[in-house]
């Protein structure tokens, strides 16, 4: 039978470093590879919108011990394309620009490959839009040139034209510079080019790492040495590089530059990660627990059964609906089981999950804790009798049922999931709440706290600067017994709230 499928090689544009970056055709074959082979610069990030099955080769190359030469790369290529029939080959930047594709293409090429090239956003762009420059400006400059500074090394024979880069009269960018920029700079003056002429110099363009330098071409290369600028950066030379600082749109984020550990379960910090990169800052994932779905126990499925018998519904998160729905549909039902039933969501996160089935809930409290939803359940109207299931963490506090069956309420508190511990290695992350590398400590939950120092003792926190941040007055209390006082407690209880009260303290 013929071979339905050919093996194809697609040479993917990573974008410059944030994931979120690249674009939608490269996220739509990373996510249907069966291969994906990376280079150095590429976001780790990006794997995730990759089968979780696919074989995943990182080739770095020129550091460390396991770093490839070009030819072992195009070899491996040849290789995996006997084995795979989907090949990514992520590139950093544009695969067109300083990314010697063209020593890869040639190989598959030669061995009648069929491939694909998937253009990416080039660091140049990224560098100038994230630090608010115009690469061109009507206004000052119609040309741009790139260059590569890898050339400039050998200062005998550098095959850069120094003589027609300083006459260029436009923005000109540099890459791989950053260790030839004096060298660069000499020699662009010595060819005639004002030692006045401004130049910008972008490491970690677009990652809430991203340091901006900007100065004369004759002080820039001294400033970035006493600043401490390291690869990857792009240089800007030429008027443009002068920029409007009102333009410089990036580094004013609210969390710019601010390190934020995320203490969820995957799925949350993942959720939360991207919340935090949208304000500039950079997230610290470390997954404290583990949500296990509980719905294939009979205590849930009986509940199903009896479920027209409720009065009311009551979901505490937004894990709670997802799983309960998740179940729900493979038992073949769906949101008509809620027919006569009355619905309370704790809070609008809650309720926001709740609507992606088409439920609208009749309660949602003024206040987002599960002691407010009691609260406001029992003055709405009398709960003598009523029958109640709540559908919960295994470790939900019992203040709930305890507050409703003094109201005289029939309760039937269903687990749904757990929150089982997770143990991560969090050396690294210790290292870096001692070194003052961390400005945020995030907890949503009490069992988050409690994991969490189980993991990392309370006086390295203690003793740092890292700030603490709490989602609410419960998880604030299960700090207090461990040793911490929250800085800052949210004053609505939600992620999107706790995000919102260290905005508060940090812009
Ligand atoms: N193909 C890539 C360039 C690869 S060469 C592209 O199109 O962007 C590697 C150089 O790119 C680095 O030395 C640096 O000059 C630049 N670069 C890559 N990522 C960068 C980033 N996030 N910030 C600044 N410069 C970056």
């Amino acid at each position: 039978m013929p071979d339905v499928k050919k093996t194809k090689v697609y040479l993917v544009g990573a974008g410059p470093g944030r994931a979120d970056l690249i674009t939608l055709r490269g996220k739509e074959l990373l996510s249907r590879a069966d291969c994906i082979i990376c280079d150095r610069l590429v976001n780790p990030a990006l794997l995730r919108f990759a089968p979780p099955d696919a074989e995943i080769i990182n080739v770095p190359k020129g550091v460390g011990t396991r770093s490839y030469t070009q030819q072992q790369i195009n070899e491996l290529l040849l290789a995996k394309s006997a084995e795979h029939k989907t090949i990514v080959r992520l590139k950093g930047g544009d695969p067109t620009i300083f990314g010697r594709a063209a020593e890869e293409l040639a190989a598959l090429a030669d061995a009648g490959i069929d491939f694909e090239i998937v253009p990416g956003v080039t660091a140049a762009s990224a560098a100038a839009g994230f630090a608010g420059i115009l690469l061109t400006d009507r206004a000052c400059n119609s040309q741009v040139v790139f260059v590569t500074g890898r050339e400039a090394d050998d200062k005998q024979q550098s095959s850069i034209d120094f003589n027609r880069l300083a006459k260029f009269g436009g923005t000109i960018v540099i890459y791989m510079g950053v260790g030839s920029l004096a060298f660069i700079a000499e020699r662009l003056v010595e060819n005639g080019m004002k030692q006045d002429t401004p130049a910008a110099v972008i490491a970690d363009a677009t990652l809430p790492t991203q340091n901006t330098v900007r100065a004369t071409l004759s002080e820039i290369a001294g400033r970035c040495k006493s600043e401490g600028i390291e690869p990857p950066a792009i240089i800007l030379i030429g008027a443009a590089a002068a920029g409007d600082r009102r333009f410089d749109w990036f580094s004013r984020m609210p969390f710019f530059g601010k390190s934020i550990v995320l203490t969820r379960d995957a799925r949350g910090n993942a959720e939360s990660a991207e919340k935090v990169i949208n304000r500039g800052g950079k997230p610290i994932e470390l997954s404290t627990i583990r949500i296990v779905p509980l719905t294939e126990k009979t205590g849930f499925i009986s509940t199903l059964t009896r479920f027209g018998q409720y009065d009311w519904v009551v979901f505490t998160s937004r894990n709670g609906v997802n799983i309960f729905f998740e179940m729900l549909g493979k038992l073949g039902k769906d949101a008509r089981v809620f027919a006569s039933v009355k619905v309370a969501a704790i809070g609008p996160q809650t309720a926001g999950a709740l609507a992606e089935f088409g439920i609208r809930p009749e309660l949602v409290p003024g206040v987002f804790t599960a002691k407010e939803l009691g609260r406001e359940l029992i003055a709405l109207a009398s709960l003598e009798e009523k029958k109640i299931l709540l559908l919960r963490s295994r470790s939900a506090s019992k203040d709930l049922p305890a507050l409703l069956e003094e109201a005289k309420a029939v309760v039937d508190d269903v687990a749904v999931y757990d929150a089982v511990p997770m143990k991560s290695d969090c050396t690294m992350l210790q290292e870096q709440i001692a070194g003052g590398k961390v400005d945020w400590l995030t907890f949503a939950s009490p069992s988050e706290a409690r994991m969490f120092f189980q993991q990392v003792p309370v006086e390295v926190v203690n003793s740092s600067r890292a700030k603490v941040a709490s989602i609410g007055p419960v998880t604030s209390e299960q700090l207090r017994q461990l040793g911490i006082a929250a800085d800052i407690e949210a004053s609505e209880h939600t992620v999107d709230g706790l995000l919102a009260a260290i905005e508060g303290i940090a812009s």
